[in-house]
């Protein structure tokens, strides 16, 4: 009888990225013996409540999930895209295509008009997502607890092994691990430990000379009457405000902020100060922003924190770590015995973070709305923005064209989560005139 050996994967970490993780591993290959192994004195880090375009989509293709039984569950609320109090005027990021349906007045935001209506978690947000052909898209605001059980219990269902543990040590030979705890063995590793990442020594690339954010204060506050079907981005003194509305009578709040310009102190005064309130049930998380220099080393593969983190602003890390686990159990499905995927993997997933860290860094360099150092600064970080990279290429296009997408094919490659829309739309927003543009176009030279 030829016995055929059952590819075998342990997962360390079971935040967002370690579920979803074992689960897209299972979904695509499913006779592949999935462990999960996560320290139960080491919480998750329980934010990430937003979610881009793509997310339900391939939520629903990675994981082969009933996304019924998930609203029902998460009661997600869908997200239309970003209201961004950010530059000189407000504008609307939709993630509807908007420029596909530019009106005549090209001055007007697209596609975005909802403030008539609660669009939270009801009927019509249900049908918003899957629009009406059984099949689920969009993004939506979920509740991080919610989310996670709900993962779990998937996992449970579709005979994920779970094990409390705390990795204290690993067992390896040259790039290969063969153990950990010199008990635990696998053909593969994952590391979705959170930004300790204890598996890999890889090299860490950071993003601080341009995304210089590096601690959140975060908070609930009741939900006002209406649940906002859009994500709030909104400038601070020395950073910017999320506010996401939730279908569980609360909104996430955070200021995202730089230590290198205000103190915890300070920026919960600033807090106070905007909501007019004491602030007294709050969460002070440090993050750092980068990515590792290689994310598949041996038979080690980082995803999550643990591989890469570029800012919540965008909200894009889910997303990542989908992108992330859909490629790599692609690899492992088809395997690797002679060809380049483990490095074209590399690449791709570093362009991947590049292009959301320079998608991130526009959102800063043009907004003038407040006259700090913090901003002052930011718009001097324009250096930043590589020459050769998307960013780059469509704001030379945007200075000189306006939106007219002619000759831009190049923009949509796959790389590219934001496609040409999303860099438009925040080009548009941050330096909405042509007076504005000249002057930028100018300053380049
Ligand atoms: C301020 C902020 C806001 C964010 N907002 C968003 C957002 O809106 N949208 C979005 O997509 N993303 C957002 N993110 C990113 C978000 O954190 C990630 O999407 C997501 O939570 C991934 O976390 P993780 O699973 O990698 O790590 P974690 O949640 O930290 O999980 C780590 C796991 O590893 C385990 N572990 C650690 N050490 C060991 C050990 N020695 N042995 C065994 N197990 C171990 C822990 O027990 C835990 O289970 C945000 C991040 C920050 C910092």
């Amino acid at each position: 009888m030829l016995l055929i050996k059952r590819m075998n994967v342990t997962v360390v970490g079971a935040g967002s990225a370690g579920l979803l993780s074992a689960l897209v591993l299972k979904h695509k290959i499913p006779n592949c013996i999935v462990t999960v192994i996560r320290d139960p004195n080491e919480p998750v880090i329980g934010v990430g409540e937003a979610t881009v375009g793509s997310f339900m989509k391939m939520l629903n293709e990675d994981l082969g999930l009933n996304m019924d039984y998930f609203v029902e569950k998460v009661k997600p609320v869908i997200k239309y895209g970003v209201l961004y109090e950010f530059g000189k005027n407000d504008f609307h990021y939709t993630f509807d295509n908007a420029f596909d349906f530019q009106s005549n007045d090209k001055s007007l935001p697209q596609g975005f008009d909802f403030e008539g209506g609660n669009y939270g978690y009801t009927e019509y947000s249900k049908i918003m997502m899957n629009k009406g052909k059984g099949e689920y898209s969009g993004a939506v605001h979920v509740d991080n607890k919610l989310f996670l059980e709900y993962l779990e219990n998937m996992a449970l269902e579709k005979n994920i092994i779970f094990i409390d543990d705390k990795i204290e040590s690993i067992q390896k030979k040259d790039d290969i691990i063969i153990s950990l705890n010199d008990k635990y063995y696998a053909d593969y590793f994952i590391d979705c430990s959170g930004f300790k990442s204890i598996l890999s020594d890889e090299k860490y690339v950071s993003y601080s000379d341009s995304l210089v954010n590096d601690r959140a204060i975060f908070f609930r506050t009741k939900t006002k009457e209406k649940i906002r079907p859009y994500s709030h981005a909104i400038t601070m003194n020395s950073g910017w405000l999320w506010v996401v509305d939730h279908s569980q009578g609360y909104s996430g709040n955070g200021y995202v902020f730089s230590s290198k310009y205000i103190t915890d102190e300070e920026a919960l005064k600033e807090l106070e100060e905007k909501y007019k309130m004491k602030i007294k049930d709050y969460k002070t998380i440090p993050f750092k922003t980068g990515r590792k220099e290689r994310h598949w080393v041996g038979n080690v593969i980082t995803i999550g924190n643990a591989d890469g983190f570029v800012e919540p602003l965008e909200a894009t890390s889910l997303m990542t770590i989908l992108q992330s686990i859909r490629l790599t159990s692609t690899v492992l499905e088809y395997g690797d015995k002679k060809g380049d995927l483990i490095e074209r993997y590399n690449k791709f997933i570093n362009e991947l973070y590049d292009t959301i860290r320079d998608f991130i860094l526009i959102h800063f360099c043009f907004n003038d709305r407040l006259d700090t150092i913090y901003w002052r600064d930011y718009l001097k970080r324009i250096d930043k923005l590589p020459k050769d990279g998307i960013g780059y290429g469509v704001l030379d296009y945007y200075l000189k064209n306006n939106t007219h997408i002619l000759f831009t094919n190049k923009y949509y490659e796959d790389i590219n989560p934001f496609s040409l829309d999303g860099w438009f739309q925040m080009y548009r927003g941050l330096i909405p005139t042509e007076k504005d543009r000249k002057k930028i176009l100018e300053g380049l030279k």
